[in-house]
């Protein structure tokens, strides 16, 4: 491992590595540690031209840049390498000179948090736990669910009341212990951070364990490597807790560092005006104050982020943004991508995409910019939210005359 330590993100305390480390010892979990690599090492193992000959098509060709030892990797699920697309009708659309889609709903279990989860249960192995907890909106329980299940450990998942159908559906069958909680996410994390602290289970939560953020890193490596080392000028993701836009920022900053991409791309972090909390202290340059968790983009609904300090600090150093979607505008983003690209998201990874047109129609990001937008769940976890949008297909009789008369006059209605 190439860890070199560990640094407190409010006093800079700094920790020698250990596996079991998760906050300062100072700030409590308000302290968010990061940890720091030892580069010239990395840099002995890990080049462009190295990447080039490894055919391991995983996030595990980033190995050095990663804060595992590796010994289980050979028994994991694929995460990663997912497809970079150029997005060529949404250009047209919007006289976007690039627009790519980094695809991460077609991670194992359909979203990014894979990336993450995976990390959690190697790093549990490592420290010898056999069972793994995290409070979650949802795509993170149902990914730690599943890699626990492939591994061989037991995972404890605090899921709020709202969590949609579909992530339910995938918790259960990877045979999760589940703990759905009478309330939203808030209270759902509370009751986590207390059963954790009883029980002493192997913590996953996305702030508190420092590791997280680096396996989400991994997303912003491979937009790097398929991009050519060309990075994007923008990077458009949506944010909950605040730990994706930290790990993308994380990135690219390894890789500036490394000398493999000459700048930071700028992060623009998207949020729902019915949850917001990042955007408001980012405009009103305040600390993060709580926020309600009104939205249909469950995956973001976030009222007390706990990565405040490395969200904000990723927006602050790339010199990116903040902006919020409404609602609307996430379902008519998540038809809009899947009508023109064939790409079906969820409504938190489809609030990427309307953060993108609001960002471009108020010249934020100018035309002849490159853009990466990350696709961070797939749309078939929450059908529920797209049927509403829809109207419901109407009944054909079996009849080809019947079916004829009716299926001319639709046409004539789409000319
Ligand atoms: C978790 C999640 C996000 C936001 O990531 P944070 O680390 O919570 O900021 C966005 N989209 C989807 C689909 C997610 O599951
Ligand atoms: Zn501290």
């Amino acid at each position: 491992m190439f860890v070199k330590q560990y640094r407190c993100m409010r006093c800079a305390a700094v920790y020698e590595p250990a596996d079991a480390r998760m906050v300062c010892d100072t700030c409590g979990d308000d302290g968010i540690l990061d940890i720091e690599f030892d580069y010239p090492a990395i840099k002995q193992v890990l080049t462009k031209a190295s990447l080039a000959e490894n055919r391991d098509s995983s996030i595990w060709r980033y190995l050095p840049l990663l804060p595992v030892k590796g010994t289980y990797i050979e028994r994991a699920l694929h995460v990663g390498m997912t497809p970079y697309y150029r997005a060529q009708n949404l250009e047209t659309m919007f006289n976007q000179k690039r627009l790519s889609l980094k695809d991460d709903s077609v991670n194992p279990t359909a979203s990014l948090k894979d990336r993450a989860s995976i990390i959690a249960v190697m790093k549990a192995m490592e420290c010898n736990h056999k069972v793994i907890a995290c409070a979650s909106t949802g795509n993170a329980a149902t990914s730690l669910a599943g890699h626990a299940a492939r591994m061989g450990l037991k995972a404890k998942i605090f899921v709020p009341k709202r969590a949609p159908k579909g992530k339910l559906a995938q918790l259960l069958a990877y045979g999760a212990d589940l703990y759905r909680v009478d309330g939203d996410y808030k209270a759902a994390y509370r009751l986590s951070k207390q059963a954790i602290d009883h029980y002493g289970w192997y913590n996953r939560n996305a702030a508190i364990n420092p590791h997280m953020v680096e396996g989400k890193k991994t997303v912003a490596l491979e937009i790097a490597e398929q991009s050519h080392w060309q990075v994007p000028d923008w990077v458009v993701l949506s944010v909950g807790d605040g730990c994706t836009i930290g790990g993308v920022y994380k990135g690219f900053y390894d890789l500036l560092t490394l000398g493999f991409i000459d700048k930071m791309p700028r992060l623009l972090g998207v949020q729902s005006s019915g949850c917001d909390p990042f955007y408001q202290a980012w405009k009103n340059d305040a600390p993060l104050t709580e926020t309600n968790e009104d939205t249909l983009a469950d995956s973001i609904a976030v009222g007390i982020p706990r990565n405040a300090d490395k969200g904000l600090r990723a927006v602050k150093d790339s010199r990116g943004a903040f902006i919020t979607v409404d609602d609307e505008s996430i379902m008519s983003a998540a038809l809009l991508l899947a009508r023109n690209e064939g790409v079906f998201a969820e409504p938190a990874a489809a609030a990427a995409l309307a953060g993108y047109i609001k960002a471009s129609t108020m010249k934020l990001i100018p035309p002849d910019s490159q853009v990466a937008i990350i696709i961070s769940g797939n749309g078939l976890k929450d059908t529920d939210a797209v049927v509403r949008h829809i109207q419901t297909p109407e009944l054909y009789s079996v009849d080809f005359n019947r079916f004829k008369q009716r299926s001319n006059k639709k046409e004539e209605k789409h000319e």
